[in-house]
């Protein structure tokens, strides 16, 4: 054949993912550390993947990591799951509680990847939308649970691309006003200090994401995981694909958690810089940044400046942020992440030029 019979039918408006990842002197577009993994940790992680045999399965669920992770946060191993990215672990909760006639219930803007997976297993969307500072529309999201049909939920905590935190006891309440699986994404909960973990010991419905991929410099490794009950976490095992964290990720994986407080430091001058940031753009005329718990800050641009052209102005200087311009709720919105002092000050200088 010189065609092809078309694709599955809720493929036709999905666009393939792309971060718009283009190389730049200053990268601060996709919420990664500015630093790479400590030259001594390298060190020993070259050691440990020297011993890794290649031609063997790997661990399919990473029992070891299982255990490290479990030991931190007061947990058996098999309240603990961990994935190919977070992003897999996204994709498994729609597989296992999404699907045809089945609901899912979204809070944007907010991280994209949700409302795809949900899309690519013909689950039911419902949108309640962020209220225009973006915190989270409380009494219409319980009022909406409340009615039994939503089959499960993500909330973001920080928020991406907003940077504001989830009040604890909303999700307590969202927990109670039905048995909706509630996931909380704490992509970013190294840098906000705040974690839901407590309510694991009560509430059966709620899971936790988490990620290596931003506070722990390893997004170009794939890991991370998630925090929930054993029935809960059962289920995401039988969806998941069974060696999808191959073992030089664990290797590493295990030698970074095991020294996660030689990154305190960095996460640190993170949050200073944020706070750094966030003035000096307030302080900008036409220039409006959302408070933020996370490594990145959201800002508008004000009446008469175009997002777009500021977006490849900065490029054009050597600048990579993210546009969400063209998003909705999001609009004339670009969000820059945090970096090292030197990044920082370069693009606060480069903003300032291109909107002068
Ligand atoms: C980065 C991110 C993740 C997970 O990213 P991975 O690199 O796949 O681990 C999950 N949720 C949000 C909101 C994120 O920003």
């Amino acid at each position: 054949m010189n065609t092809v019979r078309p694709a599955a039918p809720q493929l036709a408006d999905i666009e393939p993912y792309d971060p718009k990842y283009i190389p730049a002197e200053v990268m601060i577009s996709a919420n990664e550390n500015a630093h790479d993994v400590p030259f001594e940790l390298r060190r020993e992680i070259e050691r440990e993947v020297r011993k890794v045999a290649f031609n063997r399965y790997p661990d399919p669920l990473a029992n070891d990591l299982r255990d490290l992770i479990a030991e931190a946060n007061g947990l058996d191993r098999d309240q603990v799951l961990m994935g190919n990215g977070g992003d897999e672990l996204l994709f498994d909760m729609a597989l296992a509680w999404g699907g045809p006639g089945r609901t899912f219930l979204n809070m944007p803007p907010t991280f994209s990847v949700y409302k795809n997976n949900a899309q690519l297993t013909n689950t039911a969307i419902v949108d309640v939308p962020r209220l225009p500072d973006f915190s989270i529309d409380e009494e219409a999201v319980i009022a909406r649970l409340a009615q039994g049909d939503i089959d499960y939920t993500i909330v973001t905590s920080p928020n991406n691309p907003s940077g504001n935190r989830v009040h604890t006891a909303f999700v307590q309440r969202m927990l109670e006003a039905a048995d909706t699986l509630v996931m909380v994404d704490e992509a970013y909960f190294e840098f906000s200090r705040h974690t839901v973990r407590h309510l694991l010991n009560t509430y059966e419905n709620l899971i936790i994401l988490r990620t290596f991929s931003k506070a722990f410099s390893l997004a170009g490794v794939r890991m991370g995981y998630l925090l929930g009950s054993e029935n809960v976490l059962r289920e995401f095992k039988k969806v998941r694909q069974p060696y999808s964290v191959d073992a030089v990720s664990q290797a590493i994986a295990r030698v970074v958690y095991a020294n996660r407080s030689e990154f305190e430091r960095g996460i640190e001058q993170i949050i200073a810089e944020r706070g750094r940031v966030f003035d000096e753009l307030n302080a900008m005329e036409g220039v409006e940044a959302f408070p933020s718990d996370a490594n990145y800050i959201l800002f508008r641009l004000g009446e008469g400046i175009d997002a777009g052209e500021v977006w490849q102005r900065l490029l054009d200087a050597g600048v990579l942020v993210r546009d969400f311009s063209r998003s909705a709720g999001l609009e004339n919105c670009l969000r820059v992440s945090i970096g090292a002092p030197e990044e920082n000050t370069r693009f606060l200088e480069e903003l300032k030029a291109s909107i002068a």
